[in-house]
């Protein structure tokens, strides 16, 4: 409810204001991710027993040929990249593992999986939307990093993400 009035009030107004003082898109972005993950961690709810992890693309190693796109579990393991960490945590806790190239990918991975709640990893951008498109369902959103630059070799901090699944799974309140 609160989450869904910040969506469709307090975050335009925030782009206007942003717009008027020139503040960087990104970081308004990232402040309603910010508000986002505050909100959903304050929310009462039943742990989920259906958890799907979005990942970005870019996070897998440019020099890698394997197609993980369409299928992630093709990663052979090789722990160049963090797919490998992602695989095995999936594996291990039953998630749904997804790579979402883009957002009309990741609405349709999220109708076809039916989650309960969302962990998702992307850039300002594609988690700022992805948030608002996905609500109501409770998502996650952690920021990649991008040491070479954007959409190439990015990097994710795993802690962050484990963190994020454990609150879904065991419900923090
Ligand atoms: S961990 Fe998987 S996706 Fe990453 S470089 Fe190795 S084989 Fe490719």
């Amino acid at each position: 409810m609160v989450r869904g009035l910040f969506f469709k009030l307090g975050y335009p107004l925030l782009l206007i204001f942003g717009w008027v003082f020139r503040i960087r898109k990104d970081k308004v972005q990232r402040f309603l991710i910010d508000v986002n993950n505050r909100l959903v961690r304050r929310s009462k709810r039943s742990p989920a027993k259906r958890l799907l992890l979005l990942l970005p693309h870019c996070l897998q190693r440019s020099e890698c040929n394997i197609k993980i796109t369409f299928n992630i579990f093709n990663c052979e393991g090789c722990g160049k990249c963090e797919i490998k960490d992602f695989v095995e945590i999936a594996k291990a806790h039953g998630l749904d593992l997804f790579i979402a190239t883009g957002g009309t990918i990741a609405r349709r991975i999220v109708v076809d999986t039916k989650p309960e709640a969302i962990v998702a990893v992307a850039c300002e951008r594609d988690l700022s939307s992805g948030v608002i498109d996905t609500y109501p369902l409770p998502l996650l959103g952690i920021i990649n990093e991008r040491p070479h630059g954007p959409c190439f070799n990015t990097r994710v901090d795993i802690e962050k993400v484990r963190d994020a699944l454990a609150f879904f799974a065991s419900n923090a309140k």
